[in-house]
């Protein structure tokens, strides 16, 4: 088969042509996510030729990704999802290349791994990923394209840095960063996967566009889109004047500083806690096989068996409660220390923080 032949059906638009098709085989995009998000703009992004791709995500598959995150099948179970992912295009097109990072994308690392990409995909499920990815885009001005899904609704954000940081940015909208609970993730608040299948689909169209400098611009705009009732809105924004990130002129040093995690008196950042006795509080069906924390002494409590093992706290002794986010386990050691415990603290991030 000849490399032609596998585009030519897009290269008779002729808002692509050759010279499209060139300029996208030129392109590095940098796929954040290989979730219900990230498999879309994976496998359409691959199709349309997209020169490298790059899929950076720390997890493994699991069974409850299956419904939605559409590349994996139950064999895969247990693999690290980049690496699956990647495997999955490369079949899918050889004239690409297709790279698995498997790391957790953070303040350490954000600088290095996103600066040689033109455009950036955000297909992550959390605030800090999110805050994070779009300050340091700002700053080294790479092209965004966030997307996120609650339930059956979607939202859609364009932000091209690469031509102009005056337009206004996510801090114009947010502020601050919301709390990672103020969301109820996948597994809270559930989702269909062609859910994920079409806004992952619209944001890859949106990075196309924005490529091949096709279609209207979303400058300061929200697209909001319902599918349970098929509506679509695009909702207007304005830029702040004293916006925290892109209304002054900040200093790399100020991004970072914007991102230094900020740790509660009842938290701790790791598990290297050796007078401390370790407590997953996860339920059985969320623990996947993982070999990481096997050095570690772990002790298995799930918070769903609670009032059999909450009177078992020593007040002697010192916890350090653990869950996936942090969430559940920074919730549980505010209960304790209302009730006195003081001797419980909570690992700040969860299991997702430690992951690299
Ligand atoms: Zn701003």
């Amino acid at each position: 088969m000849e490399e032609h032949n596998f585009y030519s059906r897009q290269t008779v638009l002729k808002e692509i042509g050759e010279i499209g098709q060139e300029k996208l085989k030129q392109s590095k995009f940098l796929i954040v996510g290989a979730g219900g998000l990230g498999h879309p703009v994976a496998i359409y992004l691959a199709a349309a030729g997209v020169g490298k791709i790059s899929i950076i995500d720390f997890d493994r598959v699991e069974p409850s990704n299956l419904n939605r995150q559409i590349c994996f099948t139950r064999e895969d179970i247990g693999k690290k999802k980049s690496e699956v992912l990647c495997d999955k295009l490369k079949t899918q097109n050889p004239f690409i290349t297709v790279e698995g990072i498997t790391k957790k994308l953070q303040l350490q690392n954000i600088s290095k791994t996103i600066n040689s990409f033109d455009i950036i995909l955000d297909c992550s499920d959390n605030f800090n990923t999110k805050f994070l990815l779009h300050d340091f885009a700002w700053w080294h001005s790479k092209d965004l394209i966030q997307a996120s899904i609650y339930q059956y609704e979607g939202q859609i954000q364009v932000f091209n840095y690469s031509k102009d940081k005056n337009t206004g940015c996510l801090r114009c909208l947010w502020n601050n960063k919301p709390e990672n609970h103020c969301v109820q993730n996948c597994s809270e608040a559930g989702v269909i996967g062609v859910v994920a299948g079409s806004l992952g689909t619209l944001q890859a169209l949106e990075s196309i566009k924005l490529l091949l400098d096709l279609g209207s611009k979303h400058n300061n705009t929200t697209i909001m889109v319902d599918l349970l009732n098929l509506e679509l809105q695009k909702i207007k924004w304005k830029k702040l004047d004293d916006c925290k990130l892109c209304s002054k002129k900040i200093s790399i040093q100020d991004v970072y500083g914007l991102h230094t995690p900020f740790y509660k008196d009842y938290e701790l950042p790791d598990l290297n806690q050796p007078n401390m006795i370790l407590v997953d509080i996860r339920e059985k069906n969320e623990i996947v096989c993982d070999d990481t924390y096997d050095h570690y002494k772990i002790i298995y409590l799930p918070l769903s068996e609670i009032k059999s093992w909450k009177k078992e706290i020593n007040p002697d002794k010192k916890y350090l409660f653990l869950c996936q986010k942090g969430i559940r386990s920074s919730q549980i050691v505010k209960e304790f220390r209302n009730q006195k415990l003081t001797n419980c603290f909570s690992l700040h991030g969860g299991i997702d923080r430690m992951k690299n």
